[in-house]
């Protein structure tokens, strides 16, 4: 069979499987590259293992309320359990990335690819060149670890999954999705959890509302919050991992796990032979279309560093599919993403926050802060908040920001509402569906408050 191919994809997960699969679907004569497993970071070690181990961790939760529903719970953990069920799962769904790609007639190719000009591609191990019409990268992203002493002796999310035993505590550095969703993970688990971050309140970018709910909610399940500090270096003491903060304190942990941002995986990858041209923050930079600075070359997901997330690699696979394979030009709209962390509490969110609303004018603001009905037989007292913001005078919803259970179910939802552009009365006339938490999404009546001429009033 001749090395001549309509597309070779490098990277088979989210965004480079849909965009193979479619683009062989559309008649192409399409080979994907894979060093690793098929499926990438979001089904072998990211969202998918990430979510099963979230459920596990909530069950500690779930045990407590459950005595004022009157049930006497005495309950174990085993973690090699989890970690093998969880891997005949990854191994479930990686069989089914597989067949998917297999169907339509992708060829997968076992081997570590290399670009080697506008048009060819070269195997690592095996040694031969493919040549491409059209090249896409979706070789996606890794974790960014600070160039510390004594880095090696941390682990990231990478590994956190298959830990051979869970140590008896972890300190965790970074302040972002990941920091806080492992720090559900791990102390739900009952390890003894710390995070470490270098700003002044955990999620920067989120909602006030939301990262002081997050926080409190993170200290009630026993979580130690150290901030506007860093790991400056990490040693071996014994069994434990020595770490020095940036303030020269010295505390032992039994694992330290870095969750400190993710960069694209661009190296080594022979981008430069084919004038590919990168962004300042060192992803691949594209159009629309995903196209990048080399009319053949396109890219698509986290390699872009448009927005690190596995829906989104997917729809940029998908047009990118349809632009060049079935002649229909398509770019993807990146300015509605809902998005959710999956801590505890967990956090769902969609459009702008308050201060971006209010740059852009008048909006009024509606809050709705009560105990979920779950945990009213309960002492617990956390809050789930709901937040509705609209453009002043009955506007557009321009965002919507929940904290608490179901928060990223509740956001999907309301994710059709706002791509459709509506307004404060569209909400209001939904009927509202009682018990639940999201009918405060159309209930409310009075603003809680509003923003006029930029200020808060
Ligand atoms: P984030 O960018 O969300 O967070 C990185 C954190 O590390 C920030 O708090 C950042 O601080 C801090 N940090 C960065 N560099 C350093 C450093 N040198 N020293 C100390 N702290 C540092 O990255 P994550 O790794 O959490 O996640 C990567 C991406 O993956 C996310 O942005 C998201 O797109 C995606 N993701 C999505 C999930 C979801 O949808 N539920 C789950 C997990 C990941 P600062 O705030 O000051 O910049």
């Amino acid at each position: 069979m001749s090395d001549g191919y309509d597309l070779v994809v490098i990277g088979a997960g989210s965004g480079g499987v849909r965009a193979a699969r479619m683009a062989a679907t559309y008649g192409a004569r399409v080979a994907i590259v894979e060093e690793f497993r098929v499926g990438g970071t979001c089904v072998i070690r990211g969202c998918v293992p990430k979510k099963l181990y979230v459920y596990a961790a909530r069950f500690t939760e779930l045990f407590d309320v459950a005595q004022s529903f009157g049930w006497q719970v005495d309950a174990k953990f085993d973690w090699p359990t989890l970690v093998a069920n969880k891997e005949k799962e990854i191994t479930r769904l990686e069989q089914a990335y597989t067949a998917n790609l297999e169907k339509p007639g992708v060829e997968i190719i076992r081997d570590r690819a290399v670009v080697t000009g506008p048009n060819s591609v070269h195997m690592v191990n095996g040694k031969r060149d493919l040549q491409a019409k059209t090249i896409l990268i979706a070789t996606g992203a890794q974790p960014s670890i600070p160039a510390i002493p004594g880095a090696e002796l941390g682990i990231s999310s990478n590994e956190a999954f298959d830990l051979p035993a869970l140590p008896h505590s972890i300190l965790i550095e970074g302040g972002g999705y990941i920091a806080v969703e492992f720090a559900t993970i791990f102390a739900g688990l009952g390890v003894d959890t710390t995070i470490i971050y270098r700003g002044d309140c955990i999620l920067r970018g989120f909602d006030d509302d939301m990262r002081r709910g997050l926080e409190a909610g993170l200290q009630d399940r026993g979580i130690k919050l150290i901030y506007q500090t860093t790991i400056k270096s990490l040693a071996k003491v014994g069994s434990d991992i020595a770490a020095t903060f940036s303030d020269g304190v010295v505390a032992p942990y039994g694992a330290v796990m870095f969750a400190t941002g993710r960069v694209p995986n661009v190296k080594h990858l022979g981008l430069e032979t084919a004038g590919v041209k990168l962004t300042p923050a060192g992803a691949i930079a594209v159009d629309g279309y995903s196209q990048s600075s080399c009319p053949s070359i396109y890219a698509v997901g986290d390699v872009t560093g448009r927005a690190a997330l596995t829906p989104v690699a997917i729809r940029e696979g998908w047009y990118f599919a349809e632009t060049v394979f079935n002649n229909n030009p398509m770019m993807v709209d990146h300015s509605q993403i809902p998005t959710a962390v999956f801590s505890d509490p967990e956090i769902g969110v969609i459009g702008l926050t308050e201060p971006e609303a209010a740059t852009h004018g008048d909006i009024d603001v509606y809050v709705a802060r009560f105990r979920p009905m779950m945990n009213t037989l309960s002492t617990k007292t956390e809050r789930t908040i709901l937040k509705l913001i609209v453009g002043a005078n009955g506007g557009k919803v321009l965002g919507v920001q929940i904290l608490g259970p179901g928060a990223a179910e509740m956001i999907q939802l309301v994710a059709i509402p706002i791509g459709m552009g509506a307004t404060k009365a569209d909400f209001d006339r939904a009927m509202a569906l009682h018990p639940t938490a999201a009918e405060e999404l159309v209930t409310f009546k009075e603003q809680t408050y509003t923003y006029r001429n930029g200020a808060k009033v």
